[in-house]
């Protein structure tokens, strides 16, 4: 095997942990940066004293001189409540992080994968969404910091790609979950899920009818890895996720039923511009990297219910008020 540079932006995050681990285990020299802004360094603790792995602190806003092969560009908080604490931050971390990294990566001709989302088709109108389908989102909403920094990158990354030849790919992550999550990032999954385990109201937004997909974390990592490796001929965009699709409500009772928890259902109302609907189609990825989602929801929900028990939620410094 040859021994790759590999970068990952957002490396102490929920899924760049993730890609760090893997990237470590297969034997490759792996530099993780991150600010630790919306992450903590216990996800990597267990990495760090490892002989190919360094962690560096940085804010991706600012330059970055590296030599490396191989980037993944994870780098940005993504959780509703995160990205819209400081918006005006969330799409520096988007653009300004897009360009310092394409830079770099043009700089090293090392090969770069963006980690972009399926916020790029806002509230759809197509269901389920195709990668073709242009999206519908109001830029001047309180999720337009995040949507249309994303949707930036992704033009810078394809402009690289056109102007310079760099060798680029672009994934679209719809709703995952799983072990490594900020237990206060005030998403659905983990929020519902500490809400069991600690006896308090389950908090549903709206009437719950909202659907949304979600996808266990070692499935998702495993098509990013795909694709990074995959041929040069297919650099997306690409959608990856997993198909099931569930209301808001199932995922409450499903949660409730698999914590044992006695946690009542509460309705709160549903804030701006919340997608009312969000399905992957996940025919290119399985046409052009023979990829298939194998977890499913009730499965890795109870192995995120596992990995939440363990934590000690003080633990956990909260990026932001605690929901
Ligand atoms: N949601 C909810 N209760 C919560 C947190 C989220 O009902 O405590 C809803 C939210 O309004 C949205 C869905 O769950 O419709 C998914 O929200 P999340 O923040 O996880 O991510 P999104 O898919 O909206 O980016």
């Amino acid at each position: 095997m040859k021994v790759k540079r590999i970068l990952v932006t957002g490396g102490a995050g929920f899924l760049g942990s993730h890609i760090c681990e893997r990237m470590v285990n297969q034997g490759h020299d792996v530099i993780c940066l991150d600010n630790l802004f919306t992450s903590q360094k216990i996800n990597i603790q267990h990495l760090i004293g490892r002989p190919n792995f360094e962690f560096v602190r940085h804010d991706v806003t600012h330059p970055l001189w590296l030599e490396v092969d191989e980037i993944y560009n994870a780098a940005c908080p993504a959780a509703p409540g995160h990205y819209q604490y400081n918006p005006i931050k969330t799409m520096k971390c988007s653009i300004l992080g897009a360009i310092n990294v394409l830079g770099m990566a043009k700089r090293c001709n090392a090969k770069v994968l963006q980690f972009s989302t399926s916020e790029v088709y806002g509230d759809p109108t197509v269901h389920p969404q195709p990668e073709s389908y242009r999206g519908n989102v109001n830029p001047i909403g309180p999720r337009a910091c995040y949507d249309e920094g994303k949707r930036a990158a992704e033009t810078l990354f394809f402009d690289y790609n056109r102007m310079h030849k760099l060798n680029i790919r672009v994934v679209r992550i719809f709703n995952t979950y799983g072990p490594r999550m900020h237990p206060f990032d005030g998403r659905v999954v983990t929020n519902f899920i500490r809400q069991a385990i600690q006896g308090e109201d389950i908090t549903i937004f709206g009437d719950g009818s909202q659907t949304r997909s979600f996808c266990y974390v070692d499935d998702l990592v495993d098509v990013i890895i795909a694709m990074m490796n995959g041929p040069d001929s297919f650099i997306g965009p690409v959608n990856i996720g997993n198909e099931g699709e569930f209301t808001i409500k199932q995922l409450a009772e499903l949660v409730v039923k698999l914590t044992g928890s006695k946690s009542k259902l509460i309705f709160k109302p549903l804030p701006a511009d919340d997608p009312t609907q969000r399905k992957p189609d996940i025919t290119l990825a399985r046409k052009h990297l023979g990829w298939e989602p194998k977890i499913k929801l009730e499965d890795g929900l109870v192995k995120t219910i596992e990995s939440m028990r363990k934590l000690k939620f003080e633990d956990w410094r909260p990026p932001t008020p605690n929901f």
